[in-house]
């Protein structure tokens, strides 16, 4: 049955940074809650809803690769164990207000989840189940950012909906330039010319030879993950 929206089956990725909001804490559980609430509310309507979790709030591999011997591969299995924190919290919120919530783990950890396995994530987005994708790709020197992208690609997701602290994207830097415009639109071809850092190279280019849209949005303006979800205008589309 498919719904009357927009998409019928997404890919929501939610970055470490905006877990935390503006809390000490690595996060904030008014973001999980209002994260579950706005997509309970969607998975209600008939909309699959699939989710990749970053981990930048409690440790990020680049930035600790280097120091005191740490190798970029160790501190990278490292960045991708954080994100299973905050997919096991995600999903304990969710479950808390009645949304079934399945969580798949890149590599094994099946004391804590069930591993990766693709079409048992699209079953149980058949059957209306959240499905939140943990650990990244599984590979280090990559980011959670390619690993929604692959995601979506391999589970037949629409569209790619990065939630984020900031409304979209700008043609400038909004915190250096007061008269930066918000875009509607962006091409691909645009995002990677002018090195907009709107996800990393890796994950755009899979994005554009897919030609799945990218949707980046603020996820803190309540109501708008919902509506993202739900395809109306919010944030900046990228595609063409
Ligand atoms: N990471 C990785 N491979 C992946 C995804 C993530 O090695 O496929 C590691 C990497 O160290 C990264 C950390 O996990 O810094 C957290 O992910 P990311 O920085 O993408 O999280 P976000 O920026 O979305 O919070």
């Amino acid at each position: 049955s498919r719904s009357s929206y927009k998409w019928q089956r997404v890919l929501l990725k939610v970055s470490g940074e905006a877990l935390a909001g503006d809390q000490t804490q690595n996060i904030d559980p008014k973001i999980t809650m209002a994260i579950a609430r706005e997509v309970a509310a969607v998975t209600r309507l008939g909309i699959e809803v699939a989710i990749v979790v970053g981990g930048g709030n409690i440790f990020r591999g680049s930035s600790w690769a280097g120091s005191s011997g740490l190798d970029r591969s160790s501190a990278d299995y490292i960045g991708m164990l954080a994100t299973v924190m905050n997919a096991i919290f995600l999903q304990a919120t969710m479950e808390s207000i009645g949304i079934p919530t399945r969580v798949q783990t890149a590599f094994r950890m099946s004391e804590v989840a069930e591993p990766y396995i693709r079409r048992r994530a699209v079953r149980h987005l058949e059957k209306g189940r959240v499905v939140i994708f943990a650990a990244g790709t599984g590979n280090p020197f990559f980011t959670t950012d390619t690993a929604a992208a692959l995601r979506c690609a391999e589970i037949n997701a629409e569209v790619v909906l990065k939630a984020t602290n900031v409304d979209g994207v700008y043609d400038e830097d909004p915190r250096c330039n007061s008269n930066a415009r918000l875009l509607d639109t962006l091409t691909y071809q645009e995002v990677t010319s002018k090195e907009l850092s709107v996800m990393d190279m890796t994950a755009i280019t899979l994005c554009q030879e897919n030609n799945i849209p990218v949707v980046v949005f603020n996820l803190n303006k309540p109501g708008n993950i919902s509506k993202a979800i739900k395809g109306e205008k919010v944030g900046t589309l990228i595609g063409g």
